[in-house]
């Protein structure tokens, strides 16, 4: 078979482009040569509908076997008792948890999307807004910190099945002590989708949920830096509150819920290939180095923060605990929206995304915020020192938006800046 030229040569093209620029969206990280090699590797040619030990298919023993690591390895790396590392996606694994938890038409509460929250927590163009019934709370005017008084409120008013915490733009620690306790006051689940801060709250660097929440969801490909895909945690299996039981009349326990509600409940085959990758990245987690990786992204991101408040923008929440911030560029620049900074900033090889700010007066295409995360430059090998160097590009490109000649200079000291880089310095 020919190579396909086509595909491979825009490969390339991607690579560089990575290579070359500097990375700021939140939800994005490099890979090391492990996790890619185990991601492109036999295992993809393998189906093993099932879990390990029980499969429907034949010459499951090797697959058993990764997929056991990657169980094994993601419960150390969260101290927690059941994992489910099969599903696809964050959002799969989120779906996952509330076909297991919920019934169509069932009330749960989540972070508004235009507040910070994820659009697979109620959004009404997703099956979590349309299949059941989320109610949303907020995050503070002033503060730009989630209100946990509203929310005990509306908890109160609404009785939800479960309530989900974790955000996609919020760069704020979570009280789950509160949230467990408002939980068991209206006498329902607690989920939590760590998506974002995953590897901060794995190396202690943030609050865990595991302990306080009933099930935890995540990606594993943000600041935990492994393979796109998602993972269900719990840290104590529990029988399920609604009585189902198993053939032989056993009150059916969580994880066994939890298991059916992926496979056969949404997915198919599992992508082994994936599930190894996973398993590499969270032995990697596992490591000092790692540690060492997710102190330095911390560290980057409230230096960044700090420079884009002395620069006169807005951070909301006035910083950042964790590896991102929301810049809210009507503070600076009112007339300028979130997407324009977006695509002029992509032609001097800076990525970030646009993002709506609370209470945003623009639209989600619009917006008047950007969302700037510091996993994937920390990943290449920058520091504190660095931080400043990157607002102030951010800011002479903005100050100078219909510039040909100061995006070109930038984009030369950006290239400059990262061309010699290695893409996985740890
Ligand atoms: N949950 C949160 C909080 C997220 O931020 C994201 C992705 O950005 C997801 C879930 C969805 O993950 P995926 O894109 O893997 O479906």
């Amino acid at each position: 078979m020919e190579r396909d030229i086509q595909i491979f040569d825009l490969i390339d093209q991607e690579y560089l482009r990575q290579k070359n620029g500097i990375e700021l969206i939140a939800s994005e990280n490099f890979v090391s040569q492990q996790v890619m090699d185990a991601m492109g590797s036999c295992l993809t040619n393998k189906y093993a509908e099932g879990y390990p030990g029980k499969r429907y298919y034949g010459g499951c023993q090797i697959v058993d076997q990764t997929e056991q690591l990657a169980i094994d390895r993601a419960c150390e790396l969260f101290g927690a008792e059941y994992a489910n590392v099969q599903p696809h996606s964050g959002a799969q694994a989120n779906a996952a948890v509330f076909y297991a938890c919920m019934q169509p038409g069932d009330t749960f509460l989540g972070l508004d999307l235009s507040h910070g929250g994820h659009l697979s927590h109620g959004s009404p163009v997703n099956l979590s807004g349309t299949l059941y019934n989320p109610v949303a709370y907020h995050v503070k005017e002033e503060t730009g910190t989630v209100d946990y008084d509203e929310l005990e409120q509306l908890a109160l008013e609404h009785k939800p099945k479960m309530i989900v915490a974790g955000a996609s733009a919020y760069s704020r620690d979570w009280d789950f002590v509160r949230l467990r306790e408002i939980a068991d006051k209206v006498g329902c689940l607690l989920m939590a989708d760590i998506a974002h801060p995953a590897g901060l709250i794995a190396k202690g660097l943030l609050s865990n949920p595991v302990p306080y929440c009933h099930i935890v969801t995540t990606t594993t490909h943000k600041t935990l830096r492994g393979p796109r895909g998602g993972l269900i945690l719990m840290g104590k299996d529990f029988e399920n509150p609604w009585g189902q039981t198993t053939p032989k009349g056993e009150v059916k326990m969580m994880s066994q819920v939890l298991n059916f509600a992926v496979f056969p409940g949404q997915q198919g085959g599992p992508l082994e290939h994936v599930i190894a990758a996973k398993a590499v990245a969270f032995g990697e987690a596992l490591t000092d180095s790692y540690k060492e990786y997710a102190v330095q992204m911390q560290k980057n991101a409230k230096v960044m923060a700090a420079e884009f408040m002395k620069l006169g923008y807005k951070v909301i929440s006035g910083g950042t605990d964790n590896h991102s911030m929301l810049v809210d560029l009507r503070s600076k620049f009112p007339e300028i929206s979130g997407k324009k900074v977006e695509n002029v900033l992509v032609q001097a090889d800076i990525t970030i995304n646009k993002n709506m700010v609370p209470f945003d007066t623009r639209s989600p295409f619009a917006t008047s915020g950007l969302r700037v995360g510091t996993p994937a430059i920390t990943t290449r090998g920058l520091k504190e020192e660095h931080m400043p160097i990157i607002v102030q590009m951010i800011d002479e490109v903005i100050s100078n938006i219909e510039s040909e000649e100061v995006i070109a200079s930038v984009r030369e000291r950006v290239n400059e800046m990262m061309c010699e880089r290695p893409m996985f310095a740890w």
